[in-house]
């Protein structure tokens, strides 16, 4: 996607603090983090959003809650807890068209989910 700046940082073209990367997945700190722990975590192939999800997708998905797990583990909020939050589309304040999963923690985040 020659527009993306997901795929942009994917592809090395913009720089970004990568916190994980095999050869499907990239994980990198949000540039304007909301909480002390704000990492992205997204499929390396061009996927809009979750609208975009099919079948051939299961397997990167599955694979990126264990990574959370993982991240959230190494990043010291395993126990004190976090949050996953996935934008999608206007109404789900989705600024970047490409799917991401957003782990945030490292303090209290309320009970406010919309
Ligand atoms: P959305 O609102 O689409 O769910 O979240 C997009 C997120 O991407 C925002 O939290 C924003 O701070 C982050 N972001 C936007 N551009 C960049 C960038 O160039 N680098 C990084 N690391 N994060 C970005
Ligand atoms: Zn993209």
């Amino acid at each position: 996607m020659d527009n993306c700046i997901f795929c942009k940082i994917v592809n090395k073209e913009i720089p970004s603090a990568i916190v994980f990367e095999n050869e499907d997945i990239l994980c990198f700190k949000d540039i304007n983090p909301v909480a002390p722990v704000h990492i992205l975590v997204i499929p390396k192939k061009h996927l809009t959003s979750l609208n975009d999800l099919t079948e051939d997708d299961m397997a990167v998905t599955g694979r990126i809650f264990v990574l959370i797990k993982q991240l959230a583990a190494e990043f010291g909020v395993a126990e004190s807890g976090y949050r996953i939050v996935v934008n999608c589309g206007p109404d789900g304040g989705q600024e970047v068209g490409h799917l991401h999963y957003h782990l945030i923690g490292g303090k209290p985040l309320g009970k406010k989910i919309g």
